[in-house]
């Protein structure tokens, strides 16, 4: 049984009776200050869990769900437990960390998201700068729809960073153009910045036209010592991979939140252990 090869009504029905039985859930994966290793925030990750295929990778279903129109209810469970969620970590009294969560294209063209954005905030009394949205370069291509929907999002105090960057269209008129704040360097340019000289370049001049532009800028992909050593003499604010940890559980993020920073230092990795 696969997704792909059911007709739409099934498909519909499927993710539909995901919704009712609570299939979905969310994994975290920490981001963290790359000078320090301290964790500033967390990207929430939808998965997928049904009783017979087993777990569904997002890249698998988020097609279908923008497809059949799910994306609306299926993204708004998303947005609301991840401020959930984040709400509390701040009630545990964990340090306040910013929420990433990925928005689709039908989203944000749904056109009221800005209001919805607004009333789950409000409803989790969750302040807003502890909210970001990550969008992708391809869903900015309608510009008079999608930037004054950005700037409604960017008016009640969420941050907005473009994921993937450099894997979509006319990227550098998005960054001169669009009210955001961070940039996130695909992982396909952070695999081998280590070892292809245009990679190297290509990561290099992401991270100083970031910060020429004022924008802050993250990795994604960190997989080994050697590219957040890369990273960090390039100045790179922030990073997000498995070097540091694989997407986890709420209660396994908030165990090992503090651990980096550690890490950090005893491995001579942080601004303090050289000093
Ligand atoms: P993304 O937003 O670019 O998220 C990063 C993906 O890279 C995640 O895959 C994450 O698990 C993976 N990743 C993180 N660090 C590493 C690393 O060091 N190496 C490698 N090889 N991979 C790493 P995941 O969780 O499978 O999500 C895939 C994509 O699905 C996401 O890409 C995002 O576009 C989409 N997605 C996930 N959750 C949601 C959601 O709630 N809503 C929407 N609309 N899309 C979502
Ligand atoms: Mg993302
Ligand atoms: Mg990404
Ligand atoms: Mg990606």
């Amino acid at each position: 049984m696969e997704l792909k090869n059911m007709n739409v009504s099934d498909r519909k029905a499927m993710l539909l009776q995901a919704l009712e039985n609570d299939e979905f859930y969310l994994l975290y994966q920490p981001k963290l200050q790359l000078r320090t290793g301290k964790v500033i925030g967390a990207e929430a990750l939808l998965r997928w869990e049904h009783p017979v295929i087993g777990t569904i990778s997002p890249l698998d279903f988020i097609p279908f769900a923008e497809e059949t129109g799910l994306i609306r209810p299926i993204g708004e469970w998303v947005l609301r437990s991840a401020c959930k969620q984040n709400k509390m970590w701040q009630e545990m009294g964990l340090e306040p960390l910013t929420m990433a969560v990925n928005l689709s294209a039908s989203q944000l063209f749904q056109g009221d998201i800005a209001e919805k954005v607004e009333n789950i905030l409000k409803e989790m009394e969750l302040a807003p700068e502890y909210l970001e949205l990550e969008i992708t370069e391809s869903m900015t291509m309608d510009v008079e729809f999608v930037l004054p929907m950005l700037r409604k999002l960017k008016q009640i105090g969420v941050s907005i960073s473009l994921d993937d960057f450099g894997t979509g269209y006319s990227s550098l008129y998005h960054l001169k153009e669009f009210p955001i704040d961070t940039i996130k360097i695909d992982r396909s340019f952070v695999r081998n910045c280590t070892i292809d000289a245009k990679d190297a370049t290509i990561v290099k001049t992401i991270i100083a036209m970031a910060h020429q532009l004022k924008l802050e800028v993250i990795a994604e992909g960190v997989e080994s010592k050697d590219h957040l050593i890369f990273l960090q003499q390039n100045l790179c604010d922030e990073g997000q991979g498995y070097l540091f940890s694989k997407p986890v559980s709420a209660t396994g993020f908030a165990e090992n939140m503090r651990a980096f920073e550690q890490i950090f230092l005893s491995e001579g990795l942080s601004e303090e252990s050289s000093r």
